[in-house]
């Protein structure tokens, strides 16, 4: 039995599992709690401000609750709140290991990240590398079920949202998940295709808070997220020719323009004709609403959430009004230029 091991966003799990860890994504563990309220309040109990994120806040509770000791902390490329909390995580008795992206996606530095990670876990590179043979099927998969949402219509943006964030613990047992996945991806194959002028939407940011919700209510406005930015990105659609080139490929940890450039590429590709941008209240990556607004061209909603779990009716009225001027500016025409405005 491998020791758990926490990480607070999608870390080279490949170099975790080379080290006999198992990986477990804490904002899995938050989300998936049957109470994600109940976790904000043992961190805001603890004194975390309202005003922090709830992501952060539930991570904290979920440390607090469950049996994991061990927590590798992304202190770069991801979140400039996990900075703080892997100080008081050390305060209350977890080993927190720090794990810091480069500022650049340079295959050099990249390298020279995972090594220093390696040698703290006291293991190899080339042991991680040998994990990233044993997980390209794992990816392939998740790449593949991507191709059915968006070039066959057989699987719902809710199914794709799932199975591409979990690939950044695999749902802490990668060969059931290939397993898992691969009977998935055999059954839709027998689906009947969701209908050809059904509006395509593109979901880009953060996970949300809302869980299963929100694509549950797109579709039943009769709309349907094929594109899922950041969970596409934890399944790295593009592993290069090595483990540092898989990671300086992965869009997230970068500048936003790294971002844009995936993005906008997709939009074209999945014929998408609205986007919506889904903000953390709180997070710094908010700020890059401005930015994804000035340079893609296609009518976007922007959502905040905080620590509603659901979709609240406030949300939900600008759901269906976003959903329904778009229907009506469409009027038959299928978006088909360039995504981006210069
Ligand atoms: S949503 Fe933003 S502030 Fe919250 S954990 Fe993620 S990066 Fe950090």
């Amino acid at each position: 039995m491998r020791n758990k091991i926490g990480i607070t966003t999608t870390v080279p799990v490949e170099v975790l599992l080379a080290a006999g860890y198992q990986p477990v994504d804490l904002n899995n563990l938050f989300i998936y709690d049957p109470s994600p309220g109940r976790l904000v309040t043992v961190a805001e109990r603890a004194g975390f401000p309202l005003n922090c994120c709830t992501w952060i806040k539930g991570i904290y509770g979920v440390c607090q609750q469950s049996d994991i000791d061990t927590v590798i902390c992304v202190t770069g490329g991801d979140c400039s709140n996990t900075r703080m909390l892997m100080e008081v995580l050390r305060l209350k008795g977890i080993k927190a290991i720090p794990f810091a992206y480069p500022d650049e996606p340079d295959v050099d530095k990249v390298y020279l990240a995972l090594e220093d990670l390696a040698g703290r876990l006291g293991t190899t590179l080339a042991a991680a590398s040998r994990v990233r043979d044993e997980l390209a099927p794992c990816r392939h998969l998740a790449c593949q079920l991507d191709r059915l949402t968006w070039q066959q219509g057989l699987v719902s943006g809710l199914e794709n949202h799932l199975w591409l964030v979990s690939a950044s613990d695999f749902n802490q047992d990668w060969q059931k998940y290939r397993n898992q996945l691969q009977e998935l991806i055999t059954s839709c194959q027998q689906r009947i295709p969701y209908p050809e002028d059904m509006l395509r939407l593109a979901y880009i940011g953060v996970p949300s808070v809302y869980g299963r919700d929100l694509y549950r209510y797109v579709e039943r406005n009769g709309a349907r997220v094929v594109f899922n930015e950041i969970q596409r990105q934890f399944a790295m659609p593009e592993p290069g020719d090595s483990l540092a080139e898989q990671y300086a490929n992965y869009t997230y940890p970068y500048s936003i323009h790294q971002r844009l450039k995936d993005i906008a590429a997709e939009l074209n590709r999945r014929r998408i004709d609205g986007v919506i941008h889904y903000v953390q209240a709180f997070c710094h990556r908010g700020i890059g609403d401005i930015i994804f607004r000035d340079a893609l061209k296609l009518p976007m909603l922007t959502l905040e959430g905080n620590d509603d779990f659901y979709v609240n009716p406030h949300v939900k009225t600008r759901i269906e009004a976003f959903i329904d001027m778009i229907k009506r500016g469409k009027k038959g025409l299928r978006y088909s230029g360039q995504a981006l405005k210069k």
